[in-house]
């Protein structure tokens, strides 16, 4: 499978089929937080990096192994918003299912018609704003030079009034930098014009793409749930990773290239599959070059290099 993965269990939407329509690590944003690592190809203009068929193809292909799966999510390994087709993904998917189709993404193209035409065909978008201003905006997301973090908020502002799907925010917390009174007192004004359904709020869980960023106080993070009427997503260990995939190790490297995971999630995944010899595959693993082994708080995170 080239663009499907999964299903991964999503701590805001339950079993996740994952279609990735973006090669890896292609995004407008270069966030500090990023648990795919660097932004290896940072772009702004949308472009056609694969052919729908194909992806449809995969799609149809999974449908017919009966997966058990709760929502469709286009996500990937970078910004999906950047695919210029995004909007017949979105349509072809939708005739095929009768389970939500999502988009994740960063919201920073929620200004561009087509990206907004797009989205409306989604049943949830699920766009981000860990900055309110400028200044938070290049520090935290660092974005490409042509995106203006108003501009960015207008567009999401807009959308938000038109769509009428779900809409579920999410502001990631980064300790020190968007995490004081004034940063909470900035969302506060920041979130009054946006129509949302629901406001998740977030914590660098997974190894960041820099050092030197971390998670939130649970203190803090409770502080601004009450505040903002936010949702907490700060769960650390995943279960119900599912693949198709018969052999575990290219199973598990078809989930890490788009979903790092820890060697908790890797054992409980390995147990539902009836693995003889689980700590066999994850020492197989940890010696596999084509896998990096992160420590961050206290957890081994694999993911793809
Ligand atoms: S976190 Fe998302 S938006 Fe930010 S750099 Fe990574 S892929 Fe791009």
């Amino acid at each position: 499978m080239n663009y499907l993965y999964g299903p991964v269990p999503s701590r805001r939407l339950g079993l996740s089929l994952g279609v990735s329509p973006i090669p890896k690590k292609t995004c407008n944003y270069a966030c500090v937080y990023c648990q795919l690592g660097h932004t290896d190809h940072m772009t702004n203009t949308r472009q056609s990096f694969f052919d729908f068929h194909e992806i449809i193809k995969e799609f149809e292909e999974i449908k017919k192994s009966n997966v058990l799966y709760d929502v469709v999510s286009i996500v990937g390994e970078g910004e999906p918003t950047l695919y210029k087709d995004l909007k017949t993904l979105i349509v072809e998917l939708k005739k095929r299912t009768d389970k939500p189709v999502t988009v994740i993404t960063n919201g920073a193209l929620l200004y561009n018609q087509e990206v907004k035409d797009a989205l409306m065909k989604a049943d949830i978008v699920l766009p981000s704003m860990d900055a309110y201003n400028e200044d938070t905006f290049k520090k935290i997301n660092r974005p490409h030079g042509h995106l203006k973090f108003n501009e960015v908020v207008e567009g999401l502002i807009s959308f938000s009034h038109a769509y009428q799907g779900e809409l579920w925010l999410e502001i990631m917390l980064i300790k020190g930098m968007n995490d004081d009174e004034h940063s909470l007192k900035m969302f506060k004004e920041k979130l009054q014009y946006i129509k949302y359904n629901k406001l998740y709020l977030n914590t660098p869980i997974r190894p960041p793409a820099e050092v030197g960023i971390f998670p939130i106080d649970q203190k803090v993070m409770d502080h601004f749930s009450k505040e903002l009427e936010g949702i907490s997503i700060d769960l650390l260990s995943s279960i119900g990773f599912q693949s198709d995939i018969k052999d575990d190790i290219t199973a598990i490297k078809s989930i890490i290239k788009r979903h790092p995971m820890n060697q908790y999630e890797i054992l409980n995944f390995l147990k539902t599959r009836s693995c003889s010899n689980p700590q066999f595959i994850l020492n197989k693993l940890k010696k596999d070059t084509d896998i990096e082994v992160v420590l961050y708080r206290n957890y081994q995170t694999y993911r793809l290099k």
